[in-house]
C-alpha cells in the first residue's frame, strides 16, 4: 500500500487496519522499524519511510489490568511485534489477569462505530 502526495501517515495507517491490517513504516536510510507512523525517521531523521504490512504476531512486553466501576477488567498492554516495534493495545480474547508478560499474541482489527481498532488475542486461540 502506497503513500499518496500529501496524505498523512495516520491515513494510510488507518487504511491498512480498514483492511485488516497493521501497518508500519520502514526507515531506508537506517533499517529502523518506525510505529506509530511518522513523517520523519525517529532513529536517523530520514524522511526515505516505506510502509510494511506487519505479521501481527508477537510477544506481550507489559501488562496491566484496567479496573473500571462496571464490567470486568481489561487489559492494557505493551506488544512487541516480530518486526521490531512495540505497540500499545489491549488484548480481548482472554480475562485481563490472565494474561502475562511474554504471551505469544495475533493482531485482530475489531471496529468501535467506523473506527477501526488493532486489539490482540492470545496465539493459542488464534484460528
Ligand atoms: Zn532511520
Amino acid at each position: 500500500m502506497h503513500q499518496e502526495a500529501g496524505e498523512p501517515p495516520a491515513g494510510v495507517y488507518r487504511r491498512h487496519l480498514e483492511s485488516g491490517r497493521l501497518g508500519f513504516q520502514r526507515c531506508a536510510g537506517c533499517g529502523a522499524a518506525v510505529f506509530y507512523p511518522r513523517v520523519v525517521c525517529p532513529v536517523c531523521g530520514s524522511a526515505d519511510l516505506t510502509w510494511e504490512t506487519s505479521s501481527g504476531r508477537g510477544i506481550v512486553y507489559a501488562t496491566t489490568a484496567v479496573y473500571r466501576r462496571e464490567g470486568d477488567p481489561y487489559s492494557v498492554v505493551l506488544v512487541d511485534l516480530e518486526e521490531g516495534f512495540r505497540m500499545m493495545s489491549r488484548v480481548e480474547s482472554a480475562p485481563a489477569e490472565e494474561v502475562e508478560i511474554g504471551a505469544r499474541v495475533t493482531l485482530r482489527v475489531d471496529h468501535e462505530g467506523d473506527e477501526p481498532i488493532p486489539v490482540f488475542v492470545l496465539r493459542d486461540e488464534e484460528r
